[in-house]
């Protein structure tokens, strides 16, 4: 379908279901982060209807280069044929029973095998459901109640682990979580002094990477104090690798920080598209893990076993970590380039797996929303707050059209200048 530059970006059955959604969907909060409403809306369209490879299709039928993702999912490329297949192949013969499928074995086998030295794993759905499920093993571990987490890092839609406390009665159930800044030593290892035998645990995602703001990875001294409060006060360390798994280290991003976790919490990617998530736990913390009672309807269901193992094997054998930091590497470096050609001051952070571009003097992101406007009209999906995610399914040929996007997306947004109202 044609889709000119000035059309809106909700085509008539985009904008249709938008009227219809508002009429049943919550909206605000509810859903932000998988909505074209955190873009703002009309800056991206609000719906796809197909994905394939790295090009998702809206409900209009107009086509565009994916950095998106699926906020983390797609690995190797939507609707993998591999994938897909062993997915398929399983799901002919079991979906859910009421008893383990053989396949729960060899896929928490495949992962505690991945990474040492986790030796249990619990199999889930959600990312959502082992970040908690880890908290809790960690309170009947260690017997105690609180909880570290880092200012603004998002662990799930636990509503003890909100962000931002809620306000009303939902602010008492974010008391047992202790908010840090990240990237503070001295304030870690001075609250950990204070109130450590209350502690059971610390949890951090491998970067800082919020919406709207340059991603910050965390300093040797950050994570040598994140050491120091579990040698000294027995304060377990919780790698929340759900949204970075597999695109910072193939073994796991805690290899990048250098620390050895309790725990690593894991899910997104590990399914490329089906859901699975999963809890890998230290040795120590068996008898622990085996005290809960944690169970769910589907948390059985075998076809996303198959379609995880297919994807392990995959990024293996394809070296899918070595294609995604080339392919990111060639589209930041493009990037920069235009960037100074069309005049623009912008920071683009994080590692090029998983980078985020903002404008310079840009507080609000509106030059970055008019940014992705004009590149989702032109056919590439570049999300103004969050960061992009790069997949398998990106080729060379796609990161060069990219660039053209980006380049004539650039052209058309004002840089700031002496008569802009912000710059
Ligand atoms: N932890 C992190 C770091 C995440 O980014 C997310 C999802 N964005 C979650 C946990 C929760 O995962 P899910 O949405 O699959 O429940």
């Amino acid at each position: 379908m044609r889709f000119r530059i000035d059309d809106p970006i909700d085509g008539a059955q985009g904008t249709e279901l938008w009227d219809r959604a508002d009429r049943v969907l919550p909206g605000g909060g509810i859903y932000l982060s998988r909505s074209a409403d955190l873009a703002g809306r009309g800056v991206i369209p609000g719906f796809v209807a197909s994905a394939d490879g790295c090009r998702v299709t809206d409900a209009d039928g107009r086509t565009y280069i994916d950095y998106l993702a699926a906020n983390g999912p797609n690995l190797l490329g939507y609707q993998h044929p591999e994938v897909e297949a062993a997915a398929a192949a399983q799901r002919r013969v079991l979906t859910t029973a009421s008893m383990f499928p053989p396949s729960l074995v060899e896929v928490v086998e495949r992962l505690v095998d991945r990474f040492p030295p986790m030796a249990w794993g619990v199999v889930s759905k959600n990312g959502s459901e082992v970040v908690s499920l880890g908290v809790r093993v960690a309170r009947q571990h260690t017997q105690r109640n609180r909880v570290v987490a880092f200012t603004g890092a998002y662990h799930g839609n636990d509503a003890e682990l909100a962000t931002a406390p809620p306000p009303g009665p939902l602010a008492e159930v974010t008391d047992r979580l202790d908010r840090l800044p990240w990237n503070d030593p001295q304030a870690l290892v001075d609250h950990v002094d204070r109130a450590g035998d209350a502690i059971a645990a610390v949890i951090l995602n491998p970067l800082d990477q919020s919406p709207g703001v340059a991603t910050v990875s965390a300093t040797a001294d950050f994570v040598a104090a994140i050491d120091d409060v579990r040698d000294r006060h027995g304060v377990l360390t919780m790698i929340d690798d759900v949204r970075h798994g597999f695109r910072l280290h193939p073994d796991g991003s805690h290899r990048l920080l250098g620390i050895e976790p309790d725990m690593i919490a894991m899910g997104k990617a590990l399914g490329n598209g089906h859901s699975i998530s999963v809890l890998l736990g230290a040795e120590h913390l068996r008898p622990a893990a085996r005290r809960i009672f944690f169970t769910s309807t589907y948390m059985f269901e075998a076809p996303p076993m198959h379609a995880a193992m297919a994807t392990l094997e995959i990024y293996d054998r394809d070296d899918v970590f070595a294609h995604l930091t080339a392919m990111g590497t060639r589209l930041r470096d493009g990037i920069m380039t235009v960037a100074e050609q069309t005049g623009h001051s912008i920071s683009y952070s994080g590692p090029p797996t998983m980078p985020t571009l903002l404008f310079a003097d840009d507080a609000d992101c509106e030059r970055g929303r008019r940014f992705s406007r004009e590149a989702a009209g032109r056919g590439a999906l570049l999300h103004p707050l969050l960061n992009w995610n790069l997949s398998a399914a990106h080729t060379q040929d796609d990161i060069d059209a990219t660039i053209e996007i980006v380049a004539d997306a650039m052209a058309a947004t004002p840089p700031p200048g002496p008569d802009s109202v912000d710059g």
